[in-house]
C-alpha cells in the first residue's frame, strides 16, 4: 500500500476547497480497503471513504485521518447488465455502454463522480435517478470486514437517499445495473444533448459540489405559489431550493469566495480563494433566509467533513 504523508485535498475535490489529508492511500481492490481500514485501526486513527469528490465540502484546517480515495475504472458486461468498481467514473460508464448499444441512463450522463458514490446519495437529473438502473450493490463492513449484497430494495433508495448516507459503516465497493439494449448512435446523441442542456444550465464545469441544498418537501401553499409562477408541476411534494433561496433574496449573495450562483442558487459556488468557512457561513445565512420567509429547513446534500 502506497499511503502518502499531508496530501492536499482541494485538488481531489471539485469545490477545490480543503486543507491536506495526515494520510492518503488510493485504492483499487476490496483486499486494499481491508489493508487500509486495518492500518489506521493498528494506529488508532479515523477513517473517510472519498471518491470522485463531487459531492464533498472538506474542511481547511484538513483531516487528521486517514483518507481512503476509490480509483480506477472498471468493469464487466454480461448480457445487458453491467458489474462496475465503486470508483469507475459514471460519465465514462454511460458513454462506453452506449458503445456497447446499452442505454436508457443517458439523462445521468454529465453528473460527476463514480457510480458508487451515486448510489450512495441516488444521484440523478432531469427525472432519471440511478436507483432505477441498480440491481444490487456489492458493500464492504469497515469492522468486520465482510462483504455482501443489497438488492435494489434493501438499498432502501429515496430522493438523494439511500440505505448507505444512514450506515457509512459499509462502504460501497461495486454497483450492478440493468440497462437496455438500444440504438448505440441514438444513445450518443442523447448523451451528448444531455450534456449540452446541463451546460446551457450552468451545471457543468463549475468549482461547486453540485445542488448544495436537497429539494425540500414544501407546505402545500408554498408548492402552489412554485407551480403557478413556473407553470410546472413540483414532484413528490418538493420544490427546487435554488428556487427558494431566489425568493429569500440570496440569489447572487457572496461570502468571501463563495457565491449563490446567480444562474443556479442551488450551487455554492468557488469564485477562487472560497474556504470551507465562507461557503459554510453562506449556507448557514441561505438556510436562515428560507427559513424565515417559507418555514422550510433546508439539508444538506453535498457530504460535510466540517
Ligand atoms: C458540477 C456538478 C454537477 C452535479 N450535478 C449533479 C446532478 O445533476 N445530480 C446529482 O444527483 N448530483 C450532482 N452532483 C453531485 C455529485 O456529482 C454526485 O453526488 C455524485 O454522485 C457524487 O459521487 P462522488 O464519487 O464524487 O462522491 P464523493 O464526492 O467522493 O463522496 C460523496 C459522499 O459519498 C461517500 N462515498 C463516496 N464513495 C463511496 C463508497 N464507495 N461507499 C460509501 N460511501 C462513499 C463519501 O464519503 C461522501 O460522504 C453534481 C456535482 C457537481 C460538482
Amino acid at each position: 500500500m502506497d499511503i502518502r504523508e499531508n496530501v492536499p485535498l482541494a485538488p481531489l475535490t471539485t469545490f477545490e476547497i480543503g486543507g491536506t489529508a495526515r494520510f492518503l492511500v488510493d485504492v483499487r481492490t476490496e483486499e486494499q480497503i481491508r489493508e487500509a481500514i486495518e492500518w489506521a485501526r493498528e494506529r488508532k486513527i479515523g477513517f473517510v471513504v472519498l471518491s470522485g469528490g463531487s459531492n464533498v465540502l472538506l474542511p481547511d484546517q484538513g483531516l487528521d485521518s486517514l483518507v481512503i480515495r476509490f480509483v480506477g475504472n472498471l468493469w464487466s458486461v454480461q448480457g445487458s447488465s453491467v458489474d462496475a468498481w465503486a470508483a469507475t467514473n459514471l460519465l465514462e460508464l454511460i458513454r462506453a455502454m452506449a458503445t456497447q448499444a446499452l442505454g436508457g441512463w443517458e439523462k445521468l450522463a454529465g453528473i460527476p463522480g463514480g457510480v458508487g458514490g451515486a448510489a450512495r446519495g441516488n444521484a440523478g437529473a432531469f427525472g432519471s435517478e440511478i436507483k432505477d438502473f441498480i440491481v444490487r450493490v456489492s458493500a464492504l463492513h469497515a469492522e468486520s470486514g465482510e462483504t455482501r449484497f443489497f438488492n435494489n430494495e434493501e438499498c432502501d433508495f429515496s430522493y438523494r437517499h439511500s440505505f448507505f448516507k444512514d450506515h457509512p459503516e459499509w462502504i460501497i465497493t461495486r454497483v450492478v445495473l440493468q440497462l437496455q439494449p438500444t440504438d448505440r448512435a441514438a444513445s450518443e446523441t442523447l448523451i451528448e444533448e444531455t450534456i449540452r442542456e446541463r451546460e446551457k444550465r450552468h451545471l457543468q464545469n463549475v468549482r461547486a459540489a453540485g445542488s448544495f441544498f436537497m429539494n425540500p418537501v414544501a407546505p402545500q401553499e408554498v408548492q402552489d405559489l412554485f407551480e403557478r409562477e413556473k407553470g410546472v408541476k413540483s414532484r413528490e411534494g418538493r420544490v427546487p431550493a435554488g428556487w427558494l433561496i431566489e425568493k429569500a433574496g440570496l440569489k447572487g449573495a457572496q461570502v468571501g469566495g463563495a457565491i449563490a450562483s446567480v444562474q443556479h442558487p442551488n450551487y455554492i459556488v468557488n469564485t477562487g480563494d472560497a474556504s470551507a468557512e465562507d461557503v459554510l457561513e453562506l449556507a448557514r445565512l441561505i438556510k436562515e433566509a428560507v427559513l424565515a420567509k417559507f418555514g422550510i429547513r433546508l439539508e444538506e446534500e453535498a457530504a460535510l467533513f466540517t
